[in-house]
């Protein structure tokens, strides 16, 4: 069954998407954690970083050079921001769709809990 990010992905349910290429998808979270917080998706639907191959490298490349466009776009490029990866139980992962969380628009503090 597909995530609800590749549901995101291909249009079916609807989402804030900030960015998009052949590779990855960028949204806004629905439950934001700081004025900027944006969720970047591989577009091959990959369940964790465990499941992650070589294949994969360029997809999880281009996550960063995404964060770095889409910081730039959101104007927080400057004072810096924070790139987070959860995987499986202990990370907190909720969603098994790998993604990159994008945070900033404000002192972060030197980590993030909830
Ligand atoms: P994680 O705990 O790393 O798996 O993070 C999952 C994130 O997905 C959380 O920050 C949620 O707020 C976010 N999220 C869940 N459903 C949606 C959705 N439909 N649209 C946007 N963000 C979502």
């Amino acid at each position: 069954m597909a995530s609800i990010f590749s549901k995101i992905i291909a249009g079916e349910i609807p989402g804030d998407i900030v960015y998009r290429d052949e590779l990855v998808t960028a949204f806004r979270d629905i439950n934001p954690q700081a004025p900027t917080h944006i969720l970047i998706v591989p577009n091959k639907e990959i369940p964790t970083v465990n499941e992650v191959t070589e294949a994969d490298e360029a997809a999880l490349g281009r996550l960063i050079v995404a964060a770095k466009k889409i910081a730039e776009q959101e104007g927080i490029a400057e004072n810096g921001y924070r790139l987070i990866v959860n995987c499986g139980k202990h990370g907190h992962q909720d969603v098994f769709h790998i993604h990159m969380h994008l945070v900033g628009g404000r002192p972060l503090g030197p980590m993030l809990y909830r």
